[in-house]
């Protein structure tokens, strides 16, 4: 079996991983680490949600970074504020053990002052969403020309989240030179051709199948009148008092309604979405991280990539328009060897909707009925 140690990783970076309790590296951190570790090179990796993707960037990164300059070395561009969060602190955490590294998380709504504060002190690496950056860049607070390694994470959400223009903005300001990493779930014709725009000879790696979601994670759906949704959804939870759980609505005022429909019956639930401020928005995550929150109701744009332990369910109020938006979803659940479930409520013409998920993931739902209120008392 292949251990962190034989794939060329630093010392410090060992101790880190050891303190952080990983035992064996995934795979796709088994296939990316040494190849970034011995060459300059491109690099375009596919791999599903949680599987490690993070660190698998992250430590090579962290281990060609010179210290010894407080030069801007590394980018990572991620799709929202609240990765961009999780993957600094999750740098972070491998880099205990680095000595005058500064690592910054440059997003929109918050203060840019502040954060351009932190850039004069020095950035060796900047991780960054791609609206804030192409703005301090612009106004000259941040320089990428000298950069010598540029990750594009989650890139088939940010070619989504309809950042292409600003993404060729940005690099537009960086070297040629570069070596550009990209990663992401999902490899639809927007990210091959960001591949092949930016990108000189990649390396490609592809861990598991395509599009599949992860095999722990079981699949069912109720079928239910439209107006009834709301009472399914609460169904569902009587039925599972101790779930752990992401209810996904499609729009920010379904989330809002239904999140506060559920506080005012006594649930104990939140919402996340794109019409907080900054400061709600890392609020809600904190508490639902800690577990005070016991469900998350959020828009898919507001949880992407969001990396919780574990999660018991994921909830699909509403099934996503895009069937590749399903995977994502169901990837917040059964995550790190643990088994999840994913329920989807649907009405009846929606069924025909989840034979063309059950292609794309490559499992089959079971139909099951709504628990009946008499079993909910037992
Ligand atoms: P992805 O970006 O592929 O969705 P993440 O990088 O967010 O996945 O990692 C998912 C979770 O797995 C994180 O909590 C991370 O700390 C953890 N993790 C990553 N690599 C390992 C490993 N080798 N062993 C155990 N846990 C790991
Ligand atoms: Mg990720």
């Amino acid at each position: 079996m292949t251990n962190f140690s034989s794939l060329g990783l630093q010392d410090n970076l060992l101790k880190a991983i050891t303190d952080l309790g990983f035992e064996t590296p995934s795979d796709v951190q088994i296939k990316s680490i040494p190849i970034l570790l011995e060459q300059k090179t491109d690099l375009v990796a596919l791999a599903q949600t949680g599987t490690g993707k993070t660190a698998a960037f992250g430590f090579p990164l962290l281990q060609h970074t010179d210290t010894n300059t407080k030069t801007t070395q590394g980018l990572i561009l991620s799709p929202t504020r609240e990765l961009c969060l999780q993957i600094t602190s999750e740098l972070e955490q491998y880099a205990k053990y680095i000595d005058k590294l500064n690592i910054v998380a440059i997003y929109g709504g918050a203060s840019l002052q502040d954060q351009a504060k932190q850039i004069n002190r020095g950035a060796q690496i900047i991780v960054a969403t791609p609206g804030r950056m192409k703005d301090m860049i612009k106004r000259k607070i941040i320089d990428i020309s000298k950069i010598e390694y540029c990750v594009l994470d989650e890139a088939d959400e940010m070619l989504n989240m309809g950042f292409y223009e600003d993404i060729t903005e940005i690099l537009s300001h960086s070297p040629k030179e570069k070596s550009t990493w990209l990663f992401s779930a999902t490899m639809p014709k927007e990210v091959s051709g960001i591949a092949k725009k930016f990108m000189n000879k990649p390396v490609e790696i592809t861990v598991g199948q395509r599009n599949m979601s992860t095999k722990n994670v079981s699949h069912s759906y109720f079928t239910v009148s439209a107006r009834d949704r709301y009472n399914a959804l609460k169904r569902l939870v009587d039925a599972n008092p101790d779930v752990y759980a992401v209810v996904f609505c499609r729009t920010k005022r379904d989330t809002q309604k239904v999140a506060e429909k559920l506080i005012e019956d006594g649930y104990n639930a939140a919402a996340l979405h794109g019409d907080l401020s900054q400061n709600q928005r890392d609020l809600v995550m904190k508490s639902f991280r800690n577990k005070q929150v016991q469900m998350l109701v959020a828009t898919d744009v507001a949880a992407r990539g969001i990396d919780v332990d574990d999660i018991t369910h994921v909830i699909n109020y509403q099934l996503p328009d895009e069937t590749e938006i399903y995977t994502h979803r169901s990837g917040r659940t059964g995550r790190a060897g643990k088994t999840g479930k994913s329920f989807v409520i649907i009405t009846k013409s929606e069924q025909r909707k989840i034979k063309s998920i059950e292609r794309i993931i490559g499992q089959s739902f079971k139909a099951e009925k709504l628990p009946t209120s008499e079993e909910i008392c037992e």
